[in-house]
């Protein structure tokens, strides 16, 4: 049978004794069913309790198709009786999140005709999807001191009940497709909604409403917010992160940014720097070591980068070099082979013996071969016969 769930009318009992109607599975896990409830199923948006039923734990409560609700436990209870507790700080901050989220959802439709399209109240982070492509901080921050005015006139929260025939004499924000009773949440002057989750009893006790940012989602735009004693745990450790950051820094708070952006386009100018000098040097240790007349180059480096090895063996065709060996043993074991075009050695020949000195992968034209060794034996027994090869 369907549980009488109680949280409707009631949203504050946070103890109860409970008897127990039936005992039974939900998706895997152990589960039991009151004859009649206050934990809340998750739905529209809002998690499921979480508290005790008699010795046992309740992980989570869920809603079955047919009415009945089940409360998940990590045990079943004894005996047709118990004392349930629900886990209040938990249910306490949902409520929090969901009477912010009517509240917001208002102060967005009547400041910028914006609706709310869904809404999803996380474990960390609750989100509205609404019916905008474009939002900005300026507008944000209008909103948000609208919702939270509202929220310190601590107005008292109604419901009503109602049903198909009797639903349109409320102005709902959005209208319900429900069959059966239709549960109607009101905030007076501010809000109607029609809504099965947990609110509460004043607006007052949201505390303060903070929207944390947003991203875009299918046109619209996803808006995060927090609400409650959520907002001052967020709120606590950004300050925290500013204040340090900017007192490492000596510098204000609100000059941390600007100087966050001056400090990455340095770093960015300081490696362009770096790069065009590293390239200079590259091509004169080049120029030197080809020499004049230009001679071949061979290069077995102890350490140097794949791109480095490359870098060298290019630089040094440049400076005249009619073919170069490249290799480095760490730190990864590579071997460059290049010809100048007007050198008549065809390298592709070479692939072959060259991959088996190095037992390693690699490929390339008749003009440049790379290979990347199995170590560093494999690069100097493949080094030394393509210079082998070479000089001939
Ligand atoms: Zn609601």
């Amino acid at each position: 049978m369907a549980s009488t769930r109680r949280y409707y009318d009631d949203g504050y009992t946070q103890r109860f004794s409970g008897r127990i109607a039936a005992r039974g599975e939900h998706a895997g896990q152990a589960a039991v069913e009151l004859e009649e409830t206050w934990f809340y199923p998750e739905s529209g948006g809002q998690l499921g309790d979480h508290g005790t039923i008699g010795s046992a734990r309740v992980l989570d409560v869920q809603a079955a198709g047919d009415g009945r609700v089940w409360h998940v436990v990590d045990a079943a209870p004894a005996g047709d009786e118990a004392d349930c507790a629900i886990d209040w700080a938990r249910r306490f901050d949902h409520m929090q999140q969901h009477t912010g989220q009517h509240v917001l959802s208002a102060a967005l439709e009547r400041e910028c005709g914006w609706a709310t399209l869904s809404s999803t109240l996380g474990a960390e982070r609750s989100v509205i999807e609404i019916s905008t492509s474009e939002v900005d901080w300026r507008t944000i921050e209008r909103v948000e001191r609208v919702a939270n005015r509202l929220l310190w006139e601590d107005r008292e929260i109604r419901l009503h009940w109602t049903d198909a025939a009797g639903v349109g004499r409320f102005a709902l924000r959005k209208m319900p497709q429900v069959d059966g009773p239709i549960r109607i949440v009101e905030i007076p002057d501010w809000d109607l909604s029609a809504c099965g989750g947990t609110h509460t009893k004043r607006t007052g006790e949201v505390g303060v409403l903070k929207v944390t940012g947003w991203e875009k989602v299918r046109g619209n735009v996803r808006l995060g917010f927090l609400c409650g004693e959520r907002a001052l745990t967020d709120h606590a450790w950004r300050t925290e992160a500013m204040v340090e950051g900017a007192k490492k820094r000596t510098l204000k708070d609100r000059d941390l940014i600007a100087h966050l952006d001056r400090a990455a386009e340095e770093r960015d100018e300081l490696a362009k720097q770096l790069r065009e000098l590293r390239e200079k040097r590259l091509a004169e240790d080049a120029r030197a070591r080809v020499g004049a007349p230009p001679a071949p180059v061979v290069e077995l480096a102890e350490s140097r980068s794949r791109e480095e090895a490359r870098a060298f063996a290019l630089a040094c065709l440049s400076a005249g070099a009619p073919w170069v060996v490249s290799a480095a043993l760490a730190p990864e074991p590579m071997l460059m082979v290049a010809r100048a075009k007007s050198h008549p050695a065809d390298l592709k020949a070479m692939l072959p013996d060259l991959l088996a000195a190095a037992r390693g992968k690699g490929g390339g034209s008749p003009e440049q071969l790379q290979i990347a060794a199995a170590d560093a034996d494999g690069v100097r027994t493949a080094f030394a016969l393509a210079r082998t090869a070479l000089e001939r």
